[in-house]
């Protein structure tokens, strides 16, 4: 068995993962827009508006507009499909709080429903019950990289005359039913922090067909400024959410890499479900009912303590952290448990009284915060089979010791 590498033994991962991933291609790009003085757009934006053209096209989209990070580029959705404020926008408690946080920023309503707990995304059987005269849009986060079911999404979407901005900071060049995520509904936005599977650091991007949430949307972040005026001509009421071309050429650059790295933790994602289910407690989420390809930004599993000698999930994931696997627990509570929410602390956004957060109760979202959800991070995923092999045998190491020590 070994002893575990948290009370000093061998860990069972020696090798580390780097990321983010870059060659002497990012270093040159980078020091040739250094070199070239011209550092910002958009008295400059060749090559923002290169990347937006590249990354609209890999997405099979009409349009993408760049911001400073995946947070603005949600609220610049939200803010262009024309929410007013009291407005109730559907989202799930289990996603960073962002999803719900731009929520709030526009003065609108947060109302969670619950996720499916073999996918840990939105379930659309619980987002009709939901559904008032105030809900005007749904934010589906593809949690993980994995896509929410969005044809039942989109269903419930028409049939109550709702807004689609899918949360696709998770999901980079993931695929439902062949098409790219963050390209099905009526906005999707994707975030560039360096966790996430394509990075420049910091960034965001949002993508459309529709040609007038693109316009709203390219305004916004120009502080409201028009193609059609002059630079001193501000017609709506943006920021300056601008990227810059440094981001944007090393972007251009990473999204050559993006393919490959996708395929890359998509099988290994495959293979290492295959290995855990021959391991007794732990459980890899349900892929879904239709064709998918997954990105693994986080690879999750379900944790069942009682194979493992009830041992609590946080010290499962602290010994498993210490063999060498790049994991978490990942969040601690659902979203609405946040001070921010339980508190009402709201400062000058103004939700209606009767919004009660004290009340909610996700009970799927509830169990998967505190006793299942283990993330492996997207880099561990960009390894090689042999390293799949030896997150499961970490696994298992712990089981043994778990099993061992109960019996004593
Ligand atoms: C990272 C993230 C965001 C926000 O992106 P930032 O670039 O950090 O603002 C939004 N939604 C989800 C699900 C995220 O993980």
């Amino acid at each position: 068995m070994g002893q575990l590498a948290i009370q000093g033994g061998p860990k069972s991962v020696t090798k580390t993962f780097p990321w983010p991933i870059y060659d002497e291609t990012e270093v040159q790009a980078v020091a040739n827009i250094v070199r070239s003085g011209q550092w910002g757009n958009p008295d400059c934006a060749d090559e923002v508006a290169r990347f937006e053209q590249a990354f609209a096209a890999y997405c099979g989209s009409k349009y993408a507009v760049s911001c400073v990070n995946g947070s603005v580029s949600l609220r610049l959705a939200l803010i262009a499909c024309g929410l007013r404020p009291g407005d109730e926008v559907i989202v799930p408690p289990y996603t960073f709080i962002a999803t719900a946080s731009v929520v709030l920023e526009i003065n609108c309503v947060p109302v969670f429903v619950d996720i499916d707990p073999d996918t840990y995304n939105l379930d659309p059987a619980r987002i009709e019950a939901a559904i008032t005269e105030k809900t005007r849009a749904i934010i589906p986060v593809h949690f993980a990289g994995l896509a929410c079911d969005m044809d039942a999404i989109l269903t419930i979407a028409q049939r109550h005359n709702l807004r689609v901005i899918e949360d696709a900071a998770h999901a980079h060049g993931a695929e439902y039913k062949g098409r790219k995520l963050g390209s099905i509904g009526d906005a999707g936005s994707f975030s560039f922090q360096s966790s996430k599977n394509l990075t420049s650091g910091e960034g965001g991007i949002v993508i459309t067909n529709d040609d007038a949430l693109y316009e709203a949307m390219n305004s916004l972040r120009n502080v409201g400024r028009s193609p059609s005026g002059q630079w001193y001509d501000h017609f709506n009421p943006g920021c300056n959410y601008r990227i810059t071309q440094l981001q944007a050429v090393l972007l251009s650059e990473q999204l050559k890499r993006l393919d490959e790295q996708t395929i890359t933790r998509n099988e290994n994602g495959l293979y290492l479900n295959g290995l855990l289910a021959d391991i007794e407690g732990v459980t890899p989420l349900s892929r879904g009912e239709v064709a998918i390809r997954h990105c693994y930004h986080l690879y999750i599993f379900k944790y069942d303590k009682t194979k493992f000698g009830q041992l609590p999930k946080k010290d499962f994931v602290a010994m498993l952290s210490a063999e060498g696997v790049p994991c978490s627990g990942g969040y601690p509570h659902p979203l609405y448990k946040q001070p921010v929410f339980q508190q009402k602390n709201f400062m000058c956004y103004a939700i209606p009284d009767s919004v009660d957060y004290t009340q909610v109760n996700c009970p799927e979202a509830e169990r998967a915060c505190a006793d299942e959800a283990v993330w492996v991070f997207q880099h561990a995923m960009l390894g090689t089979r042999e390293d799949m092999e030896s997150f499961a045998r970490a696994i298992r190491k712990i089981q043994l010791y778990t099993r061992a020590s109960a019996r004593v």
